[in-house]
């Protein structure tokens, strides 16, 4: 069966190579004591493919955000998973299309590297859930310094990063001009502030994810962290959910060949009443379906890049593709989930441990409504609903 996308072939060939040292039984284990995987992080880091989007001035490989996405597919689809490290590739964008050229070469190199983790983005509060412009973590100017006080809810990965990419409030929402106005973007170390008024608290959640609750208690952050200009943060953050969505959805891509993968060969080889449990359509079809949605998505992806890449507005093919991807990776899990019956259960099989990872993008980073929302407004004309 084709499942694989034919661009990128060499870089998705080296990820399935490393990918091969780490099967299920890794992290099935990882699962299962709440483990993050840093043998598998340390392993991507050392094979280059997290520094792919850092120009290569910087240290970086400088590839286009299709090989990302390639990247990031081919990790999902090999049985593992890409939380643990992703935002390691996409977060620096912000920096890199907003930060000054002192703080490019101060960060990007050791981002490039490995030596410094940016894996941390901390935007979600617990009060304003969707409502980014609602967030009421705040930064004061106090001469050199931001002080900031706050929290920040499902920041994942905090316990695993060096730096934190920290959007807050500089102006209070009532006296900016726009709701999303007077919102910065800071680049906190992280190791100089816990202790400091930094707190990290996990959360164990029904998947692997190191997400994590963060609390700012007169948190000082040197002013020569502001990345562009204040009060201009929702626009930066903004412009690189583009990215994130589209890298998402490749990985949803990725989690779809999995399922289907995994469906078909136990569909073949399963006998039951005397034949392959495959040989039946009510076994077949949820497959086939699952497999036709996941290439519908796989072309959205493709097109998303290739707009993006272009430096055209990709706005809702980035969404769709984070919309479609995520609906096929669901569809596939639940297809691959019932072709297996009582062993999909199993926590051998690793199809419970993907049925619950995937899940996930359907809720975050952005929630399915939020992006149909998106669509209604912005592409149909309809009125704005929230
Ligand atoms: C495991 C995990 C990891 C995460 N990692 C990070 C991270 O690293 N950094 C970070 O900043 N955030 C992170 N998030 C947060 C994630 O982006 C949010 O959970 C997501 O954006 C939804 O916000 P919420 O949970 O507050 O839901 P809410 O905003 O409370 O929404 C709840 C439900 O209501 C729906 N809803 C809300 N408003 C509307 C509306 N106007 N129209 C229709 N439906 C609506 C939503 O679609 C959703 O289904 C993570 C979340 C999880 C679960």
């Amino acid at each position: 069966m084709s499942l694989e996308p034919e661009d990128h072939a060499e870089i998705r060939e080296s990820v399935r190579r490393v990918c091969a040292a780490f099967p299920g039984e890794y992290w099935r284990g990882c699962d299962r004591d709440g483990r993050y995987p840093a043998e598998f992080v340390k392993a991507v880091t050392e094979a280059g493919f997290l520094g792919a989007l850092i120009p290569e001035e910087f240290g970086g490989s400088g590839l286009p955000l299709s090989a990302a996405a390639a990247i990031l597919e081919e990790i999902h689809a090999s049985g593992g998973n890409g939380a643990a490290c992703h935002a390691q590739m996409y977060i620096m964008g912000t920096l890199l299309r907003h930060g000054s050229e002192e703080q490019k070469r101060a960060w990007l190199p050791g981002i490039a590297s490995g030596a410094l983790r940016l894996q941390a983005f901390g935007v979600t509060e617990p009060g304003s859930g969707t409502d980014t412009s609602s967030i009421r973590t705040f930064a004061e100017r106090r001469g050199d310094e931001y002080v900031v006080n706050g929290q920040k809810v499902w920041t994942s990965r905090a316990e695993h990063s060096d730096l934190m990419l920290l959007l807050a409030r500089t102006t209070p929402k009532e006296r900016a001009a726009k709701r999303t106005d007077g919102l910065s973007v800071f680049l906190l170390d992280m190791r100089e502030a816990l202790g400091r008024g930094l707190t990290i608290r996990p959360i164990r959640t029904m998947m692997n994810h190191s997400t994590t609750e963060v609390f700012f208690d007169d948190v000082r952050i040197p002013a020569a962290c502001l990345v562009g200009e204040e009060g201009k943060g929702f626009r930066y953050i903004l412009s690189g959910m583009n990215a994130e969505r589209i890298l998402i959805a490749a990985e949803c891509a990725g989690d779809a060949r999995w399922f289907l993968g995994k469906a078909a060969d136990y569909a073949r080889e399963r006998i039951v009443f005397g034949r392959p449990i495959g040989q039946n359509q009510g076994v077949q079809f949820p497959i086939a379906k699952a497999y036709a949605r996941m290439c519908a998505a796989q072309l959205m992806v493709a097109r998303a890049c290739q707009l993006y890449e272009a430096g055209r507005n990709c706005g809702a093919e980035a969404n769709m593709a984070k919309l479609l991807a995520a609906d096929a990776s669901w569809e596939a899990a639940e297809a691959c989930l019932q072709t297996h019956g009582g062993f999909g259960f199993a926590e051998e099989y690793d199809v419970e441990r993907k049925f619950r990872e995937t899940r996930l993008y359907q809720v975050a980073p952005i929630s399915t409504n939020l992006i149909l929302s998106y669509l209604a407004e912005h592409v149909l004309g309809l009125p704005r609903s929230y």
